[in-house]
């Protein structure tokens, strides 16, 4: 058993501005007084123009700019952050789906794994193959009562340690090393892994736009939520509000439960 101290998350890719394109957009609708805000991440901005264009609202009317105001808008939000709480309090999060965020979450379990998959909408997923990949040596991590208790935690130790060795075993009785052809190797592969325990380590990555993001983290931190992914879905939710803090301006921790809620709910 290779002990895996804590499930990982890492932040591997982000959406990003195109700023000729941007500007060139905005050139041709008449230039209006908008531009992104440099200090601002692009994810924020761009959900900001798809805000303004859906309304015409870079700013206020101008009849010199008609592609790019309109009568109805006499006055605009001015602000990134001011401009996406407004939208976060009218519910209109449609807009934050044009922003992803991929992760790669190492050393989680397929607990976690097949519990993430439910969550369809917004969301992508490639996760590490079983059938391709052999289980001599099984990552796992303890939860926290597994930890407390010594008997217990022997237990958990004996039980993978045993099924690393039926992995090893079957593996010999098949004489797996010296095969040469592969789509032998998965067939069997994919035998052993069904006597594989479902807290076995493994790896995913994980695409998301914001507004699935703030759905998960809602849901997987909670305090009903399972301990596994309460530490996945906490480290998303930091890393969400260190990049994105006007997008995740309406969510906290509560240093108690460690749960992150959101100001509003379902956007
Ligand atoms: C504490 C907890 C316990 C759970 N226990 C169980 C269990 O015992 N058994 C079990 O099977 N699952 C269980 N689940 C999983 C749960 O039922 C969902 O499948 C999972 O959380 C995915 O969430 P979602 O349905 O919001 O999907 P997402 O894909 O994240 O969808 C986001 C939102 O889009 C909307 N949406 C998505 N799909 C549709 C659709 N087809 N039609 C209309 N609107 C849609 C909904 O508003 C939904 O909330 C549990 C989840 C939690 C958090």
């Amino acid at each position: 058993m290779r002990d895996i101290p804590s499930p990982a998350v890492y932040l591997v890719a982000k959406t990003s501005l195109v700023h000729d394109g941007l500007n060139a957009y905005l050139r041709d609708i008449g230039s209006p007084d908008w531009t992104p805000d440099a200090a601002v991440s692009d994810g924020e901005n761009l959900i900001e123009a798809a805000g303004r264009m859906c309304y015409r609202s870079w700013q206020a009317y101008d009849p010199e700019k008609p592609e790019a105001t309109n009568p109805n808008v006499r006055r605009v939000r001015e602000g990134n952050e001011a401009y996406i709480g407004n939208v976060l309090r009218q519910a209109h999060g449609s807009i934050l789906e044009h922003v992803n965020l991929t992760f790669i979450f190492r050393g989680v379990s397929r607990v976690v794994t097949h519990e993430l998959v439910r969550h369809r909408v917004g969301m992508a997923y490639s996760q590490e193959s079983l059938r391709y990949v052999r289980l001599d040596d099984l990552p796992f991590w303890l939860p926290e009562a597994a930890r407390d208790d010594d008997a217990v935690e022997r237990k958990f130790r004996d039980v993978v340690a045993f099924l690393e060795s039926v992995q090893t075993d079957l593996g010999t009785l098949f004489g797996i090393e010296d095969l040469k052809d592969f789509t032998t190797k998965k067939h069997l592969t994919s035998m052993f892994r069904r006597l594989a325990p479902m807290g076995i380590g493994t790896t995913i990555m994980v695409t998301g736009n914001l507004r699935s993001w703030r759905h998960i983290i809602a849901i997987r931190t909670a305090g009903a939520a399972e301990e596994e992914i309460r530490i996945v879905g906490s480290q998303v939710a930091a890393i969400c509000k260190r990049e994105y803090p006007h997008a995740f301006q309406d969510m906290e921790q509560d240093d108690e439960t460690g749960e992150w809620t959101f100001a509003n709910m379902k956007v």
